[in-house]
């Protein structure tokens, strides 16, 4: 027995290969977005700051 692709429950003949309509919506929006989600990864480099020196206070 074949098992919804998206959350694992049996397989509605209507929406194979999905249980719902809602499951067969999310494979859709993975489509869409490209198949997976694209973790946001913006690293601060703390070795880029500049290094200001003592300043002369007048
Ligand atoms: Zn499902």
């Amino acid at each position: 027995m074949s098992k919804c692709a998206i959350c694992g429950k049996e397989q509605d003949p209507k929406y194979r290969p999905f249980c719902s309509k809602r499951c067969a919506d999310v494979d859709l929006n993975r489509w869409l977005s490209g198949g997976y989600a694209i973790p946001a990864a913006e690293e601060d480099d703390p070795d880029d700051e500049v290094v200001i020196g003592p300043t002369s206070k007048d």
